[in-house]
């Protein structure tokens, strides 16, 4: 079995799980590595989401050109061209490349820290999702399986949408045996307005092939995933 928990303390993000590459955080605002893995959408118009953020900071009653918020259109368009640079890629390109392994355990990376934009309400939601696999002789980097999660995460979603376009991409490009996906997550909509219930945590979860059909695999791999380690 390979067990691996990304680190996830240094970074607070997915990319920290086992390689270095650099992350568009760690430069400024406007000039970031051009980092080949990282989703990117240069198809966001900023321009139009600025006039919107100014539209939007009038009609609750602020003064969009009183010093603090003058800049605040240009930050918001550029953050959302960030958190939405999952929209235009396709998250399959980072399992492409497989490895022929003679392992027939289950493999699962666990604690992949994510943060996903709710299209409900277009705030955050931030969890972990835990990816387990049982291959049937092709592997993948096990970077590669946060990767996924990342670039998933990056588009206006819901957390059963996003468990289940994982679960079905390392079904589909690993040809696995079995999927197993749980996404646990703290869902910004519900902790910060409406019925405000800060610590509430929503649980999904996707299970493919033999996960989904022989309830010993199912509760062998949701052992794995929720062991206390
Ligand atoms: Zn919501």
């Amino acid at each position: 079995m390979v067990f691996s928990v990304p680190n996830t303390t240094t970074q607070g993000s997915a990319n920290a799980a086992t390689d270095n590459t650099p992350s568009r955080s760690d430069a400024g605002d406007t000039a970031f590595f051009v980092d080949p893995n990282q989703p990117t959408n240069d198809e966001v118009d900023l321009p139009r989401i600025e006039a919107a953020v100014r539209t939007i900071l009038g009609a609750v009653g602020e003064d969009p050109d009183r010093e603090g918020l003058l800049e605040t259109p240009a930050r918001v368009a550029r953050m959302y061209a960030e958190m939405f640079a999952g929209l235009k890629s396709d998250p399959a390109r980072h399992l492409a490349k497989v490895f022929t392994e003679d392992y027939d355990e289950i493999v699962l990376v666990r604690d992949i820290s994510f943060c996903s934009m709710c299209e409900h309400h277009l705030l955050p939601f931030t969890g972990k999702a835990h990816i387990a696999y049982l291959p049937s002789g092709k592997v993948v980097g096990l970077s590669k399986l946060a990767r996924v999660v990342e670039e998933v995460a990056r588009r206006p979603q819901v957390q059963e949408r996003l468990t289940q376009t994982v679960a079905d991409l390392v079904e589909n490009r690993l040809s696995a045996r079995g999927v197993a996906v749980v996404v646990e997550s703290t869902h910004s909509c519900m902790t910060m307005r409406g019925v405000r219930k800060p610590g509430s945590l929503c649980l999904t979860s996707a299970m493919r092939g033999i996960f989904r059909d022989d309830p010993k695999s199912r509760s062998e791999v949701l052992g794995l995933i929720n062991r206390q380690s």
